[in-house]
């Protein structure tokens, strides 16, 4: 097999470690990360019965096309901070903004008081400063 055969082999999620049942990328990737590098070549010349000099190529061609450069603890926590105001910060159903304002219980009151019962703010907890909805 040539060193690109064995990238398409490896860049296949159905091609599996027989023992422990996962992706081959998975691991390739996760030794790489851990600056396994010898072990990488290692287990790409085992599993796919090849020399050294080809699993040197495959693992060039991986780091190349497929792994990113491990993540520094400054971009896990960017990240992590990220997911957590997703899923904190309300945002607009119609246009997707945060610019928000948080409709209070007085506000909602005035508004029954003006409009009776058809007053559309009544029910919405939420007025978008970027297309002026209420929901
Ligand atoms: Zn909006």
């Amino acid at each position: 097999m040539t060193a690109e055969e064995i990238y398409n082999k490896i860049n296949n999620i159905k091609t599996k470690d027989p023992e422990t049942g996962e992706g081959v990328y998975i691991i390739l990737r996760d030794l790489y990360y851990e600056h396994k590098e010898n072990e990488a070549v290692l287990y790409i010349q085992t599993y796919f019965k090849c020399d050294e000099d080809t699993a040197k190529e495959v693992f060039l061609i991986l780091k190349k096309r497929l792994f990113r450069p491990p993540p520094s603890p400054e971009q896990i926590a960017l990240c992590n901070a990220a997911a957590l105001a997703m899923k904190y910060t309300p945002h607009c159903p119609y246009c997707n903004s945060t610019n928000l304002h948080r409709i209070t219980t007085l506000e909602k009151a005035a508004d029954t008081v003006l409009f009776g019962v058809y007053g559309n703010t009544r029910k919405c907890q939420w007025h978008c400063y970027n297309c002026n909805s209420d929901f």
